[in-house]
């Protein structure tokens, strides 16, 4: 075991604190990282609030992990020392059913095992997140961050990003689709600027009006509040 600092409650609606824990040895398929930089996901602050009645406490949260890569399983083939990656939202799976075979690894027959607050699958302790030092991860849940993205500001695809990202894909949306995003919030910034990216013609419904320059801003978009304004 290592000992690890992270940012933590104890208590639903306690106020985040240093906390300190064990992360465990490295397993065979299994990679160790520092973590650089953790974004904040809302979902953080409902476990954290205990809103859902499903917290472990302590809770460490963070599911939108960079960093570097600080040592290896013996097994692991895809990862080296000072690799540049990242964690999302779930670190393990069953790895057996229809899903995890088709890689829809969140829709594991048997449950997937979220980055914190899940059980892990084989001695079954609680999770913890990115709200800390460092962190250990099954091989085949870690991503490489390519070189062109800034990790100051790549956490943030790995929840908010993947959630649009993924139904996007999905649609196949592609150059000319008409494709409507209805929120400028985490998710809807993310979906104009991926949607954009594609090539879609991108329709912002939103009732702030207030958010009609920064929908401009992410891209070539038409933009709908009430009154209607097209441009
Ligand atoms: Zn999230
Ligand atoms: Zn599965």
């Amino acid at each position: 075991m290592t000992t690890c600092i992270g940012y933590g409650v104890h208590e639903a609606n306690a106020p985040l604190e240093p906390l300190k824990f064990e992360r465990r040895e490295l397993r065979a398929d299994d990679v160790a990282i520092d973590i650089d930089y953790c974004g904040v996901c809302h979902s953080d602050m409902h476990y954290v609030h205990n809103d859902w009645k499903s917290t472990r406490f302590p809770c460490v949260p963070g599911h939108e992990i960079v960093g570097r890569v600080t040592s290896v399983g013996s097994a692991v083939s895809r990862y080296r020392v000072g690799d540049l990656v990242a964690v999302g939202c779930l670190v393990d799976s069953c790895q057996q059913c229809e899903a995890c075979e088709v890689h829809q690894e969140p829709h594991c027959t048997q449950g997937m095992t979220p980055t914190y607050n899940g059980l892990d699958r084989i001695s079954g302790e609680v999770t913890r997140g990115g709200y800390a030092q460092h962190i250990v991860v099954r091989e085949r849940f870690v991503l490489r961050v390519p070189p062109a993205l800034d990790p100051r500001f790549t956490g943030p695809l790995l929840c908010a990003g993947i959630t649009v990202w993924s139904p996007m894909r999905e649609r196949g949306v592609k150059a000319g689709t008409r494709l409507a995003v209805i929120g400028l919030g985490g998710l809807g910034h993310m979906a104009v600027k991926l949607g954009v990216a594609l090539g879609a013609q991108v329709t912002v419904i939103t009732t702030s009006p207030g958010k009609a320059d920064d929908a401009l801003a992410l891209g070539r978009i038409t933009f709908c509040c009430p009154p209607t304004r097209r441009l």
